[in-house]
């Protein structure tokens, strides 16, 4: 097998730290992934990614397809080709994007059909070509199709999207396995959903775990629901995953969720909120966030943080630089941020796996849910 989680302490249900083994190179765990959506990251040169600590990368599968397309990515030495990246790479199926298209998709029994936002014309984004897709971009790690529901409140909503996600999950299963599963170099993960209801994650994860997937995902969270509710929804998912297997929390980033995950059980992350943030002038740092964009920071010649050894705060540009620049349309203020943002959220991960080894996860999580008292948006 090409990919092995190794759990180094933890249990099932509190915080963990492990190293997910692939191919390409180790991942300690709690990590997160930044986010190259279309092969290329915003803001942030790809070359920055190792020394900011930067260990696996996620790209979209759905986006992918649709340009430049599964036959060029190929051509370019697939994912990691395309991103120049020597380290492993994770597609997502598109489930998401194609769900998030909502008004344009339309959901059936064999999978969804959608339009082509660049080509026009209707795909249909089915388990067998969520799969095939995966397989023709060459990622270390590719996702199940899954349906995330759009209304994770509404049980008659998620409960037949539970049903889907599990019959889908079963066609994409016999798929893996006939390409001789994850060695034939490329892992599968399952996705549980189940919105936020503990009784249909429950039914997921274990009709899931009895497939026997390579890792399992946490999917459907961050859709609009409040922090507590998305809380209970990796609870009720994590408590019926293997401990031996890697868990990965889809789409969620922001400081304290990160943080507040992790002492669940999770190990893996993705979000686009930390170069998203940044480009809407938003620093993070341990203390807070910071809005430089507020008269405040007018004549601040401070650093971002003057604590963080990041190539934005080490060349010094001043905040009130940045908020100048920002207000006149520079290009470098949110390419400065977004690489600042990155850094501080692969190092806030970085900072659990030490505070968990050390023995000092709880007063990480109190220092960061001081930080970050309101729920952030991710
Ligand atoms: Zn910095």
């Amino acid at each position: 097998m090409s990919l092995r989680f190794e759990l180094l302490s933890g249990t099932a249900v509190g915080p963990r730290r492990g190293v997910l083994h692939t191919a390409r190179g180790a991942v300690p765990t709690p990590a997160f992934m930044p986010v190259a959506t279309r092969g290329m990251m915003r803001g942030v040169p790809h070359d920055r990614l190792r020394p900011m600590g930067v260990d696996m990368v996620l790209c979209n599968a759905f986006h992918l397809a649709t340009r430049p397309g599964v036959e060029t990515v190929a051509a370019l030495g697939g994912v990691h080709g395309m991103l120049a990246w020597d380290g492993p790479v994770l597609t997502d199926s598109g489930g998401f994007q194609v769900f998030s298209l909502a008004e344009t998709c339309r959901i059936g029994e064999d999978g969804v059909r959608v339009e082509d936002p660049v080509h026009g014309g209707w795909i249909d984004w089915t388990p067998e070509h969520a799969f095939a897709v995966q397989a023709g971009l060459g990622p270390d790690v590719a996702m199940v199709l899954d349906h995330c529901p759009a209304r994770p409140l509404e049980r008659a909503e998620v409960e037949p999207a539970v049903a889907r996600t599990l019959r889908w999950a079963r066609i994409q299963r016999e798929l893996h396995q006939a390409r001789g599963g994850a060695a034939s170099g490329q892992a599968l993960f399952g996705i549980v959903q189940g919105g936020v209801f503990a009784d249909l994650r429950r039914r997921c994860a274990e009709e899931l775990v009895a497939l026997d997937f390579d890792g399992y995902a946490v999917g459907g969270v961050s859709v609009g629901e409040d922090h507590p509710a998305m809380m209970r929804a990796v609870e009720a998912s994590c408590a019926h995953l293997p401990v031996d297997r890697v868990r990965y929390l889809m789409g969620v980033g922001a400081p304290p969720d990160l943080v507040e995950a992790v002492a669940r059980g999770i190990d893996l992350f993705d979000c686009v909120y930390p170069t998203r943030c940044g480009r809407f002038g938003t620093a993070l740092t341990r203390r807070g966030r910071l809005h430089l964009l507020n008269a405040r920071f007018r004549a601040d010649r401070r650093p971002i943080d003057p604590d963080c050894p990041c190539p934005a705060c080490r060349s010094g540009v001043p905040r009130g630089a940045l908020r100048a620049g920002f207000k006149a349309r520079e290009l470098n203020p949110p390419i400065l941020l977004a690489m600042h943002n990155l850094h501080f959220t692969v190092q806030l991960a970085r900072a659990c796996r030490e505070a968990i080894a050390a023995g000092r996860f709880e007063e990480l999580r109190r220092e960061v849910a001081a930080a970050y008292p309101a729920r952030g948006a991710s």
